[in-house]
């Protein structure tokens, strides 16, 4: 049965593209909510249709500055996730990480709240096992342009189980597998959004390397759904949270391509630096643990996030 208790919800990152989807979610359940975010990569107007109710505040504050709350729940979402946000600065990046999960795990500890972290499956690097399933220790370049990210998250993991044993405090800890919808930014690099937006207006798709590289793409509705049924489970993860489905870049081109426009061309860019070559996650630990499992398919959610974009775009 669900849980009816209303938690104080404190979610940081809140007005970025998977944090407003968790608001939405948490304030038609009634619950309080305070979203925090610095705006780096997030948008008031994502949060719009709550800005007034009594339940909802907001607060532009920067995670890597100590702050002082009164909450039950934390969601610690704040991090640039675009590799071009989170390369933009790299130093900050690493800071968000490491310190803005230092400080909201030590506000964890102070109100006894329980803490959710969104990590990632970057942490498994470009992988040599697939697919991945938690107990893999990864393949992370420590020196690389990805590595503020990577690294950051796998630091930001260590801090939650140090914190777990050394003072009880209450962690989850889901690794987010790449997820797209409505609400991603339009300039924001990532895969889906690119082609989407390149196809919607007229322009080739730039596929970087030969394409061959796999992702596993997750319908951000399924994730939301993971994330809360993680918050509320007895289980502290590590927890992959993602959709099985694997496709190739030129795969997923060609799915956009038919569903925009058939004629457009692809173009061919160079690969980035230590870009992984496939990830897939292994589900079977959320399934048994949470029953959770994605419901929807890859071209289902590129069919909403089209529709989405196509108000959004201006050609
Ligand atoms: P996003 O960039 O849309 O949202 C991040 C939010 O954090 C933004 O609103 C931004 O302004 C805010 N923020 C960044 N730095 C901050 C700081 N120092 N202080 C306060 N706020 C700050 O990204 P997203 O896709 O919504 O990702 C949310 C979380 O999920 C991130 O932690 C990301 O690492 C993780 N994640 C996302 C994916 C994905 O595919 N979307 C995959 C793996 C992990
Ligand atoms: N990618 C691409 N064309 C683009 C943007 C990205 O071919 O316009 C590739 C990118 O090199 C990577 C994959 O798509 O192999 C996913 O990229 P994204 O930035 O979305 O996520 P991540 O690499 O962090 O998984």
């Amino acid at each position: 049965m669900a849980d009816q208790t209303i938690y104080r919800n404190l979610v940081t990152g809140g007005a970025g593209f998977l944090g407003s989807h968790l608001i939405d979610r948490l304030m038609k359940e009634n619950q309080e909510v305070i979203c925090l975010d610095n705006y780096f990569t997030g948008r008031k107007r994502n949060l719009a249709k709550w800005i007034g109710d009594p339940k909802f505040e907001l607060i532009r504050h920067d995670v890597t500055i100590p702050i002082q709350l009164e909450v039950d729940r934390i969601w610690h979402l704040a991090c640039p996730a675009s590799p071009v946000h989170y390369q933009f600065n790299p130093i900050k990046t690493a800071k968000t990480s490491f310190l803005g999960t230092y400080n909201m795990l030590g506000l964890a500890r102070r109100v006894g709240a329980r803490i959710l972290l969104a990590s990632t499956s970057e942490v498994y690097g470009d992988p040599e096992i697939h697919p991945q399933p938690e107990s893999y220790r990864g393949c992370v370049n420590t020196i690389g342009i990805r590595s503020c990210y990577d690294e950051g998250k796998r630091i930001a993991e260590t801090l939650c189980f140090d914190y777990q044993r050394m003072h009880n405090t209450q962690i989850r800890v889901m690794r987010i597998f790449n997820t797209y919808g409505p609400r991603m930014l339009s300039n924001d690099g990532r895969v889906v959004s690119n082609f989407i937006v390149q196809a919607l207006r007229g322009e080739p798709l730039t596929i970087y390397g030969d394409g061959s590289q796999t992702r596993s793409f997750c319908y951000v509705d399924d994730l939301i759904e993971g994330m809360a049924q993680l918050m509320n489970s007895e289980h502290s993860g590590p927890m992959n949270i993602g959709n099985p489905g694997e496709f190739t870049i030129r795969q997923l081109a060609e799915l956009i391509k038919i569903r925009i426009n058939p004629n457009l061309n692809l173009i061919q860019k160079p690969l980035p630096l230590d870009d992984p070559m496939q990830r897939k996650p292994v589900i079977e630990l959320a399934r048994k643990e949470l029953g959770w499992e994605p419901k929807v398919s890859l071209e289902e959610g590129l069919d909403k996030t089209i529709s989405w974009f196509k108000k959004e775009v201006k050609n």
